[in-house]
């Protein structure tokens, strides 16, 4: 299981950002025989155990392998995961300057602990729209170099941060400090071009993510931590398409889908909210009616990060659920729907599990802590598809450096290869 480990260190560490994960995810699917399908083409040629990836946008993917039976027959099972995390973007016409120094405005992008960003080594990773002729296509580029800094206030000018709190007005406390000679966002422009080998004069459009190029490690004098920027969600991406590699030959059809912008609500043209997974279902099955025949038979676990218990916030979990850092996957549960676990979905999920010889845990929130929620509710009240949402042990989620389980990480590739085997079954 340690070649799980060092892949998905190097798979963090060369994932800057949505669309690289998916870049990553492809070429993996490509080492090991899967065919590329466009939703622009035609998919009447998929037959029995056809492995397939299709796109969407460029930061979504699903990847899948057909069963021998058809899927309104032997349903799908699918993993579901999400491959955006939050943090900064560069805005457009972001040049300002203070005091001799010049800086790059920023965005916020969902929920990220601002102050974790603050005194990191930063740099910047992306895509850029270029221009030929009439036509218009996209780079990605990726800069390692630490090329720029949100700083934060010295102690003396703000003595009462440890007592009351590190306070950051977003817009004003977060430019990135980029240069004192002078260089602005052309030349960062300039740097992304090289990067991706294009001229400048074709680059007609960009996005631009403030990432922190720090690679992820083992941590923890025994080395059973993952240290890592990123971890939400990108571990679970990486669980998934292990699971779905090492799943065999299966009646079912097996589904992995990574959705971008969770972090966002789900609500955008490749987001878990979209019509992605509906019409790749819809494709597989044929028809109309063997579409709804195959959303009633199939099932989806919903992978995403899970709160372990904080050993110095003691006070802020719940008295009974306490999941434990390497105690193995947690099953999300919430009376407000905001996971899709419920007793059947939950038992299924734990049939799994124990097929696989792994032990699980559960998570609920304190009823006076609001919960946080993730893509299952949103593609199974879409789809009808009865899910369960599950999710690693985790520290510091947002932070950009979060804490994982190593031996979590083994045990949550085994219990999803159990699911996409499609071994355990629901009959309701
Ligand atoms: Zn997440």
């Amino acid at each position: 299981m340690e070649k799980y480990i060092q892949d998905l260190l190097s798979f963090l560490d060369s994932s800057p950002t949505a669309s690289w994960a998916v870049s990553r995810i492809v070429s993996k699917l490509d080492e090991n025989g899967f065919h590329r399908l466009d939703e622009e083409n035609s998919w009447k040629n998929t037959g029995a155990n056809y492995k397939f990836y299709t796109v969407r946008s460029g930061s979504s993917i699903i990847a899948g392998i057909t069963g021998s039976e058809p899927c309104e027959i032997a349903g799908c099972n699918i993993t579901g995961a999400h491959t955006d995390f939050p943090g900064f973007r560069v805005k457009p016409l972001p040049d300002r300057k203070h005091d001799g120094i010049n800086l790059l405005g920023v965005e916020v992008y969902g929920s990220p602990i601002f102050a974790t960003w603050f005194d990191r080594d930063l740099s910047i990773a992306g895509t850029l729209a270029i221009r030929s002729g009439k036509v218009i296509h996209r780079k990605q580029f990726i800069l390692k170099k630490p090329i720029c800094r949100i700083a934060s206030p010295a102690i003396h000018i703000q003595r009462e941060i440890n007592k009351d709190g590190f306070k950051i007005n977003p817009e004003t406390r977060t430019p990135l400090i980029l240069s004192t000679s002078g260089a602005t966002f052309d030349d960062v422009l300039s740097l992304a071009c090289e990067s991706a080998g294009v001229e400048m004069e074709s680059v007609f459009g960009w996005s631009m993510e403030v990432w922190d190029p720090q690679p992820a490690v083992l941590g923890g004098i025994e080395e059973d931590f993952i240290f890592s920027g990123r971890l939400d969600n990108l571990s679970m991406c990486h669980a998934s398409v292990e699971a779905l590699l090492a799943s065999g030959d299966s009646p079912k059809t097996r589904l992995v889908s990574l959705f971008n912008n969770e972090e966002v609500g789900s609500k955008t043209i490749n987001g878990a909210g979209s019509t992605f997974l509906d019409t790749v279902i819809e494709r597989l099955s044929g028809g109309r009616d063997e579409y709804f025949r195959c959303l009633s038979k199939s099932i989806q676990v919903s992978a995403d990060g899970a709160h372990a218990v904080h050993p110095n916030y003691p006070e802020k979990h719940d008295q009974g659920c306490r999941p434990a850092l390497n105690g193995g996957p947690v099953i999300k549960v919430n009376a407000m729907e905001k996971y899709t676990s419920s007793d059947l979905t939950s038992a299924y999920f734990r049939t799994c599990a124990e097929e696989a010889g792994i032990d699980v845990q559960y998570f609920v929130n304190r009823n006076d802590i609001p919960c946080g929620s993730t893509i299952g509710p949103v593609t199974s009240a879409r789809t009808g598809i009865l899910s369960v949402d599950v999710g690693n042990p985790m520290l510091s989620m947002h932070s950009i450096r979060e804490i994982t389980g190593k031996s979590d990480h083994e045990a949550m590739i085994k219990v999803l290869t159990e699911h996409m085997r499609g071994s355990v079954n629901i009959s309701d």
